[in-house]
């Protein structure tokens, strides 16, 4: 896309959108928060995941919740034969989600 010439205010003469040092430090900065920060809620952590029922051997995408946390732990019943299963998800550093079922009877 063509744009103006925008030299007003870069008396260097530096292109201000290829060029500029403070976007690159911005965008260093943003780079530095998200590595800091539990990068869960921004888009890039798992939703869903596929698991496979621990009664009835059937696969099942479960939503995950990646607000709640980095590590959850709920009951949660299988779509195909109803049984109570223990969940854990661990999420990972880059945002992917580790699963677990496991009976949840409790007897
Ligand atoms: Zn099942």
């Amino acid at each position: 896309m063509m744009r103006p010439p925008d030299t007003a205010n870069s008396p260097e003469g530096e292109d201000p959108v290829t060029g500029d040092p403070a976007t690159d430090e911005v965008l260093a900065e943003v780079t530095r928060w998200l590595d800091e920060e539990f990068p869960l809620g921004d888009g890039v952590a798992e939703d869903t995941s596929v698991v496979i029922c621990p009664y009835c051997g059937e696969p099942n995408e479960i939503g995950l919740d990646a607000g709640s946390g980095e590590e959850q732990e709920y009951i949660e019943d299988c779509q195909v034969c109803c049984q109570p299963w223990q969940v854990v998800v661990h999420y990972l550093p880059d945002g992917s989600a580790d699963v677990t079922v496991t009976p949840a009877d409790g007897d």
